[in-house]
């Protein structure tokens, strides 16, 4: 893997916020960009900004720019050029390769409705462990479909900063998973993992439902001898019933009709809020600029609660 360029290549933090431009920012995104920007800035640290744009069939054309001028709108900076990951291909098919050559990726014929009659027990990404069918080869009559990295017994326990200690055995929860979809796509796993090491990505700052994903991002990372980096999975928003929040009605962005020059303050006091962070009484009614500026000092990885947890909206003026 390439090393970080000079910019980053110091002990300062290096944190990201990663949308995928399927739908507009809605809470919980909004949530994990201002704990991402905050624990960034909070030493002085770099913030990245990558658009992951991989999953072609569930972008929404026009979202990516919107996402931009939404955060830019609320007072957000990052640093250096976004990223897109649709520019990053070669990169992705380079790393298959290497793996492919080392003989620890192979290619897989077998298609989910396969994988789910003969899977022994219901987990994974897509609820299945890979019961290792073409690992050794593919199997008679099958043709390539997609690509696989090979797992073995791995037992991956790590420490995150809100969610305390996590351990998953990525063998018997996955098996050798996806890196390269049928359907053309690299798959996210390998994608986050190649681009936070290659921008010196040192603090991964994202919702919990990405929690259970972080120990296949952990057993590439050693794969490919890329560092770790330090992992903070915030709670997630969900309705006031404690079900998932339904993107389009949590909608904050400007292409969903929010008036951000009057709504910004309170959104940004509202994710504060959620984070562990209540405004003061004097700040009330301040812009998300000056709000993130106050959350800067504010935040504290030991305030942020690890439930989720419906967030509190202050009432439009
Ligand atoms: N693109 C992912 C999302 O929008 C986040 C990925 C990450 O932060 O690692 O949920």
């Amino acid at each position: 893997m390439s090393q970080p360029t000079p910019e980053h290549r110091s002990d300062r933090v290096v944190g990201r916020f990663a949308p995928s431009p399927t739908g507009p920012l809605h809470l919980g995104s909004l949530v994990a960009a201002v704990g991402s920007y905050l624990m960034a800035r909070r030493s002085g640290g770099i913030w990245l900004l990558r658009i992951e744009d991989l999953d072609v069939p569930r972008i929404v054309p026009g979202i990516a720019d919107d996402m931009l001028r939404t955060l830019e709108t609320l007072g957000f900076e990052w640093d250096g050029p976004v990223l897109y990951q649709n520019s990053r291909v070669e990169t992705y098919r380079a790393v298959l390769q290497m793996l492919l050559e080392k003989g620890l990726a192979y290619p897989c014929g077998c298609s989910r409705a396969e994988v789910a009659r003969i899977a022994s027990a219901p987990h994974g990404d897509d609820g299945l462990v890979y019961p290792g069918i073409c690992r050794d080869g593919l199997a008679e009559g099958k043709e390539e479909r997609a690509f696989r990295v090979k797992v073995y017994d791995d037992l991956i326990r790590f420490h995150d900063g809100v969610m305390g200690y996590f351990s998953q055995e990525v063998s018997s929860s996955c098996g050798d998973f996806i890196i390269q979809r049928a359907d053309g796509p690299f798959a996210y796993h390998l994608a986050v993992v190649v681009d936070d090491a290659e921008c010196g990505v040192t603090q991964v700052v994202r919702g919990s439902d990405l929690l259970s994903s972080t120990p296949r991002q952990i057993y590439l990372q050693r794969l490919l001898g890329c560092p770790q980096p330090d992992y903070y999975h915030l709670p997630l928003v969900v309705n006031p019933d404690g079900t998932k929040l339904s993107k389009r009605d949590n909608a904050v962005s400007l292409a969903a009709g929010r008036d951000l020059s009057r709504e910004g303050g309170s959104l940004i006091e509202a994710a504060l809020g959620f984070l562990g962070m209540p405004v003061p009484a004097d700040l009330c009614g301040a812009s998300a600029r000056e709000l993130l500026r106050w959350g800067t000092d504010a935040i504290s990885p030991e305030r942020i609660p690890s439930e989720s947890a419906p967030i509190q909206l202050p009432p439009t003026a």
